[in-house]
């Protein structure tokens, strides 16, 4: 960090003043969040939670991440389409884990029916800056979020107001070196792109005026959802161009058989999905340890060594579980050093991963049960946290020793076998407080945040 900026820390008086200011520019810039309160009121909102100050990110790591999302765009995609790989990846997962063995139910039979021709793929790849013994840092991946990837819309708008604060706190080459962002325009270029793939056959972009979006609980599109006999999906008398996916990814989402209905009868539809049901299941923790494994990569891209060593170099270590010789040397190396591994369950939405002497506890009771093979284990991410305040609605200002995740979005359309869209379309800078080990923002603990390349 530079040194003129941990000398603003400390400085209190300052520090109190450019609260005051942080909160109000985020108002103006439109940083805003219903409140929890007042969840669905139009009447009452409040600035969403974001740091005081944005976070030094090395410069070259930063591009690092975002050079290769084009690259894990094709992988994702590439994973997508081979049946074989996802069924021998997923075996052991379904065996165990009742949600993603329905998920997976949804995709063989959709898989026996037909391949829709449009796919819209809207990712977001997770990183964490490792920081070896040796005193090097390296950029690791957390995970690929293929389902409800959020935060596009309001990490466009949060550069201005740290820029503002590095200003008004008297450090105005700082501010230079916090980037413009804006993956919200990407995401919806890629939206476009896919909407008029699907027009182009169907109305010849003669409502390209007037697109209507329809907001609709998995409940209401079982019962106002219906497919024709060409299988184009209608809602309420819509024709449905893109099924985006708000939720689906966790099993609370799912409240009743009619939720598990509604999405079959999408994924069945000729409507582009975002993301289909193999694209959902390509961001599963499961396939990502897979991936990892030796070899794999190479088989997505026989022909680009550069590629797989692109990708390679942000995976962590990643092992299973399963039952077998491999599973048990994973059982035995995490409870001999369970401060160095996160388990992890075939869950999304954070909150679920288990850390320390807890993986002991939980390991100690699977650990010969087919039950295991439920979760994957995955080195920990040691980043060197750094130190700034986060401000919250409520919550009294105090400088935290701070963990920072980046995030970077990718676009793509694919129609029939040819990418037509590929894109890295901005990125996401999120950080907590180090004494949570879990959660993003929207589970209430990681808070906005930009890099501040340095
Ligand atoms: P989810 O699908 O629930 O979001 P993640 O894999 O993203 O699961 O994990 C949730 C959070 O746990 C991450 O945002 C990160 O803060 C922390 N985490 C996950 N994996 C690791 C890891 N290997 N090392 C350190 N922290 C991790
Ligand atoms: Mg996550």
């Amino acid at each position: 960090m530079s040194v003129k900026l941990e000398h603003v820390l400390k400085d209190e008086n300052l520090i109190k003043n450019i609260e005051e200011i942080a909160k109000d520019t985020a108002l103006l810039h439109g940083v805003l969040m219903r409140t929890k309160e007042t969840p669905n009121s139009p009447e009452v909102v409040s600035y969403a939670p974001f740091t005081l100050f944005p976070t030094p990110v090395p410069t070259a790591l930063f591009h690092q991440a975002l050079a290769v999302q084009t690259h894990f765009n094709r992988l994702v995609d590439r994973v997508s389409q081979n049946p074989a790989f996802l069924e021998e990846t997923l075996a052991s997962t379904i065996k165990v884990d009742n949600f993603t063995a329905r998920l997976f139910n949804i995709y063989k039979q959709v898989q026996e029916e037909h391949r829709p021709q449009v796919l819209l793929g809207l990712n977001r790849s997770d990183y964490m800056l490792d920081h070896s013994p040796d005193g090097g840092t390296s950029l690791k991946q957390i995970e690929i979020n293929t389902i409800a990837a959020s935060f596009g819309g309001l990490a466009s708008r949060t550069p201005d107001v740290h820029r503002h604060i590095l200003k008004v706190a008297n450090l105005p080459e700082e501010s230079n070196n916090v980037l413009d962002n804006n993956p919200a325009a990407g995401l919806a270029r890629g939206l476009a792109k896919a909407w008029e793939l699907y027009g182009s056959e169907r109305w010849v972009l003669k409502c390209l005026v007037n697109i209507p979006v329809i907001r609709r609980q998995f409940e209401d599109v079982c019962r106002s959802g219906s497919l024709d006999e060409s299988r184009r999906l209608f809602v309420d008398g819509h024709e449905i161009a893109i099924v985006y996916f708000r939720n689906g990814y966790m099993p609370q989402n799912y409240t009743s058989e009619e939720s598990w209905e509604a999405r079959l009868m999408m994924e069945r539809s000729l409507a582009v999905k975002c993301p289909d049901i193999s694209t959902h299941l390509a961001g599963t923790k499961k396939v990502q340890q897979e991936l990892a494994q030796r070899g794999v990569l190479e088989r997505f891209f026989p022909d680009e060594p550069e590629t797989v060593a692109q990708i390679r170099a942000t995976f962590a270590g990643l092992y299973t579980l399963d039952m077998g010789e491999e599973g048990d040397k994973t059982v035995a190396m995490a409870l001999a050093n369970p401060d160095q591994y996160v388990l992890k369950p075939q869950r999304e939405g954070g909150g679920n991963n288990i850390y320390g002497t807890e993986i002991c506890e939980v390991l100690e009771n699977l650990k010969s049960s087919t039950e295991r093979t439920a979760y994957i284990l995955m080195d920990k991410i040691q980043p060197v946290p750094v130190q700034n305040y986060l401000l919250r609605p409520g919550a009294p200002l105090k400088l935290n020793s701070c963990l920072s995740e980046l995030g970077v979005f990718g676009a793509y359309v694919r129609k029939g076998k040819d990418m037509v869209f590929n894109e890295c379309v901005g990125h996401l800078l999120r950080t907590k407080s180090s004494e949570h080990a879990d959660g993003g923002v929207a589970a209430g603990v990681a808070v906005l945040d930009n890099p501040l390349l340095v």
